[in-house]
């Protein structure tokens, strides 16, 4: 898409460059020997939050934007989220990096304000840079040039008690060798990411793999655990992949984001359902929410898991389905200009205590189960699922997941009678063991025990 090809509908939206001049900016980062470029929005709190791409995605993260949930404007200093309508757990905006404003920094890094827009493309009207872009063209438009010259006062103390902001900016450089080096050694190992940010909780980062066929996306999972591992060994660090390293911090999801195709047609959008989804790719989500409760043990069975698997936590509690529901255990995303991979569902209700390779066979057979029977699209849940009552919740507690995955005759042919065996043997061993013991003792007992 180019400012050439596509007549911009938005005439105060952030332009989008063409071609030649994205490349132009490519060669400059290139050429100063950049990697990683951080993207930055100033939220209404005032704190600075960021997504960071390599360079390589520059384009990227300026035309199409990185996504952001609208949640984000009512992150509060101390990390609560005060939701309002329109500010929930539902939506997504999308953050594009304004590449005319963009700077190189020493050090292999680069830096851009983004503005928020809509997954079409529109101003978010939330957006305060948009509003201040629109603010100086009406001033413009009446023949006036402001001028604005800003102070900064600051006091330099000693380094300590330093917060971890959610997606902040400050989180993402404290962390920033470490991250420079993990992407410049995933880029090494033919691996390159998406997107890297600091998520929610205290020392927690996110790395976006690209979509790959699924045995390629979960040997990525397991080469990038390893280098992640591998890299935090050399700056004395070390990284958990735990569903809950700290009893009470945030749990670590293992998202994947699934998409169909049929004749290199997708079946996530182009249909005639709703959000474009096709009668088969509604089957394919039929299926997936149908099994959820079934299968919840091969995405989160261990015990550690059921603490993260909990309404609030968007780790996906509830068994339905809703487009850009961040609370729904299947979150569609739609194919939007925001959005160039096109479609995807996110199974969100999966932790990395998972085997890759048994949680995407899982999630394919699912699909593919649902297809065969030709299931209806479930009813979509627009809103928060803990506000409709009724709401299926997945099975909470490791007895209960355990039960299910055990009864159920579509895991045992999913899986085979041996994988289920022997998924069963060790989850049950660690119920028993340390089902009953203290949480933080069992955090703490597992916390390193799916890394590297
Ligand atoms: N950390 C959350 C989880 O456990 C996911 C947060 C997010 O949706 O970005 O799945
Ligand atoms: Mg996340």
């Amino acid at each position: 898409m180019t400012s050439t090809s596509t007549p911009d509908p938005t005439p105060r939206a952030l332009p989008v460059l063409d071609q030649d001049a994205i490349t132009a900016v490519e060669e400059r980062l290139a050429v100063h020997d950049v990697q990683l470029l951080c993207g930055t929005v100033v939220d209404p709190a005032g704190v600075i939050r960021a997504k960071a791409v390599p360079v390589a995605r520059t384009g990227a993260f300026h035309v199409g934007g990185m996504g952001a949930s609208p949640s984000w404007n009512v992150f509060c200093t101390d990390n609560a989220i005060a939701f309002r309508p329109g500010f929930g757990v539902v939506g997504d905006l999308r953050l594009r990096a304004d590449l005319t404003a963009l700077r190189v920094l020493e050090g292999g890094l680069a830096w851009a304000p983004t503005e928020m827009t809509t997954q079409d493309g529109t101003p978010a009207p939330v957006c305060t840079r948009g509003l201040l872009r629109r603010a100086q063209a009406g001033l413009e438009e009446r023949g006036i040039v402001a001028r604005v010259g800003a102070e900064l006062e600051f006091v330099v103390t000693e380094r300590v008690g330093h917060p971890w902001n959610a997606y902040g900016l400050g989180p993402l450089l404290d962390l920033e060798a470490f991250v420079q080096e993990l992407l410049a050694a995933l880029a090494a190992a033919g691996l390159p990411v998406e997107q890297v940010h600091a998520e929610y909780g205290a020392g927690q980062l996110e790395l976006s793999l690209p979509p790959a066929d699924p045995l390629a996306a979960a040997d990525g999972v397991v080469l990038a655990r390893t280098l992640a591992g591998r890299v935090a060994r050399r700056h004395d660090l070390a990284v958990s992949f735990s569903p809950l390293p700290f009893a009470d911090g945030a749990g670590n999801g293992a998202h994947l984001h699934l998409s169909l195709h049929r004749d290199d047609r997708p079946l996530f959008s182009g249909g005639d359902g709703p959000h474009g989804l096709t009668r088969e790719g509604g089957a394919a989500i039929g299926g997936i929410v149908a099994g959820l409760a079934d299968l919840i043990g091969v995405f989160s069975g261990s015990v550690l898991s059921p603490h993260r698997l909990q309404p609030g936590y968007w780790s996906g509690a509830f068994a339905c389905w809703g487009l850009e529901n961040r609370e729904a255990a299947v979150r569609l995303c739609a194919a939007t200009p925001g959005n160039p991979h096109g479609a995807s569902v996110e199974l969100k209700c999966i932790d990395p205590s998972a085997n890759p390779y048994l949680a995407a066979a899982a999630l394919l057979g699912l699909a593919a189960d649902g297809v065969d029977r030709g299931l209806p699209l479930p009813q979509e849940v627009a809103v928060n699922p803990a506000e409709v009552p009724g709401t299926a919740r997945l099975p909470a507690g490791q007895a209960a997941v355990l039960a299910a995955l055990e009864a159920s005759p579509l895991a045992e042919r999913l899986l085979g009678p041996d994988i289920r065996t022997a998924l069963l043997a060790v989850r049950h061993h660690e119920r028993e063991t340390y089902g009953d013991a203290d949480v933080a003792g069992v955090a703490e007992r597992f916390r390193f025990t799916w890394s590297v």
